[in-house]
């Protein structure tokens, strides 16, 4: 049996995403960082809860032990992210944003899927069969904000963008570091959840689409690499 922990899981793409893997034939473990939300999703998929905020080394800490004594992980995906938006739901672009800004998205993004990774490498490293995947956008491809005419480059955000670009550098320098497991981003597509104020034009089936797959990557599939669901992306 494989056995997956999704942080940021009771809600949105994350607990797509588990759904699809219990179907799949995973034993999935939710991470939420609030222990009722993470109570009644648990319920209403059947997966187990483990209460983890991905920016609280402790929260993190205790959350290995827990799987740990339950049997160990074979795939993490880091799923937990944030956007920063001002007042109206308005992308903070470059004139606006702060340092104290771009460092809350980080704290989750970039530092949240580090802090994770790193305390549950030990654990991977016992599974046959070790699997990472780090949840990042299409915005984080530098080549395709700087190719005028897309949507992605009339996104005017920087924290967001930023953080996921740094999720894609640290996928790249942990799958060099650990090749024998499949390491890689995702770029879900635009969907429609509570982060981007349910503008999304995906559902969350369509979105979870790409984590799914590459959770179940075969022991001789790609690593290192950037994908969505029609293919490789540019960095
Ligand atoms: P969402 O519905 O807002 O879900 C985000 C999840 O992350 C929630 O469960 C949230 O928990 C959790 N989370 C936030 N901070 C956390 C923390 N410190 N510790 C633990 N969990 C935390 O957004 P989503 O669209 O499903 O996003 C999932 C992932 O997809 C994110 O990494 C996002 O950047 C990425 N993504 C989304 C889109 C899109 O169009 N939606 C596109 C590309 C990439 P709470 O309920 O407690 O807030």
């Amino acid at each position: 049996m494989t056995t997956t922990l999704i942080t940021g899981a009771n809600k949105g793409i994350g607990y797509e995403t588990a759904r699809q893997l219990l179907a799949a034939g995973h034993e999935v473990w939710i991470g939420s960082r609030d222990a009722q939300k993470g109570r009644e999703a648990a319920e209403q998929l059947g997966a187990r809860l483990v209460v983890l905020d991905v920016t609280d080394d402790e929260s993190v800490a205790a959350a290995v032990k827990t799987i740990e004594a339950a049997g160990g992980l074979d795939v993490l995906v880091n799923n937990a992210g944030i956007e920063a938006r001002g007042p109206g739901n308005d992308v903070i672009g470059p004139a606006e944003v702060t340092a104290e800004q771009m460092r809350t998205v980080f704290e989750t993004n970039v530092f949240g899927t580090v802090r994770v990774t790193h305390a549950f490498l030990p654990l991977l490293e016992r599974s046959a069969a070790p699997v990472i995947v780090n949840v990042s956008s299409g915005l984080a491809s530098l080549s395709r904000v700087s190719e005028p005419g897309t949507l992605t480059y009339g996104y005017p955000g920087v924290a967001y963008p930023a953080s996921k670009t740094a999720v894609n550098m640290v996928t790249v320098q942990f799958a060099k570091a650990f090749p024998r497991m499949r390491i890689n981003a995702v770029e879900p597509g635009f969907t429609k959840t509570d982060l981007n104020g349910n503008t999304g034009t995906q559902t969350v089936e369509q979105g979870a689409a790409i984590i799914v797959r590459m959770a179940r990557s075969a022991a001789d599939g790609p690593t290192g690499g950037f994908f969505s669901a029609d293919g490789e992306i540019g960095w």
